[in-house]
């Protein structure tokens, strides 16, 4: 099964960017929580860098996902510093399947955000040096940026930007869902002397093929699967 590395940014005595009254922290915390719920759902093992507010070094954060044998790093982040919109990191050295990847993700994310596409760009982030996986490093809208900040503050921006990395991680992944039995997947199957002659959703109709072999085949049997 595909090993996903989400790592929230900062924590701890690092509150990352600041602004409005909001912390990067708690934000990209919730985030990457948010992440890991929703790729439950699916095939594939998930782990976080950090699941509570603490300060874990970069070269721990990188050193994490290397011993685990993550096939893919994602770095979540909140912009600051001038700027609206969302942007999206690989390291300048990263092969064609990271970038790749990265634009995948980028545009799962754009796409659930509709915000300025800042675009796909490069830079020597320690978490995408150091990590020998395919490593995508996002920063999804800016906290000291006032219309950015009022959408930070809304559930449903957060919800579009889980919903945007989620879509992205499934799709550059390729995962499939995990496999719920519900009650329409249940099916009866109707087998005479040994041989399987219908398949059924309904219990009833199983039963109406069943009644159509009594007395005539050697053996019937109603299998529920
Ligand atoms: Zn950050």
């Amino acid at each position: 099964m595909k090993k996903v590395m989400i790592d929230a940014g900062h924590g701890g005595s690092d509150p990352g960017a600041v602004g409005h009254g909001m912390q990067e922290k708690s934000l990209v915390l919730m985030i990457a929580k948010g992440i890991e719920a929703e790729l439950s759902a699916y095939q594939v093992e998930v782990k976080l860098t950090r699941a509570t507010d603490r300060i874990v070094s970069l070269t721990d954060r990188a050193r994490q996902a290397n011993t685990w044998g993550a096939d893919l790093f994602v770095s979540i982040h909140i912009n600051a510093g001038g700027g609206t919109g969302f942007e999206s990191f690989t390291h300048p050295s990263a092969g064609r399947t990271t970038k790749t990847m990265q634009q995948t993700i980028h545009q799962a994310i754009i796409k659930q955000l509709n915000v300025r596409d800042r675009g796909q760009k490069t830079a020597n982030f320690a978490v995408l040096r150091e990590t020998e996986m395919p490593a995508v490093l996002t920063e999804s809208l800016f906290i000291d940026h006032v219309q950015d900040a009022k959408l930070l503050k809304k559930r449903s921006t957060i919800e579009a930007i889980v919903a945007g990395h989620r879509e992205g991680i499934v799709n550059a992944l390729a995962l499939s869902k995990k496999h719920k039995l519900s009650v329409h997947d249940q099916l009866y199957r109707v087998i005479v002397d040994n041989k399987q002659v219908g398949a059924y959703t309904e219990a009833k109709n199983a039963a109406k093929q069943v009644e159509a072999h009594f007395g005539r085949a050697k053996s019937i049997r109603l299998e529920r699967v």
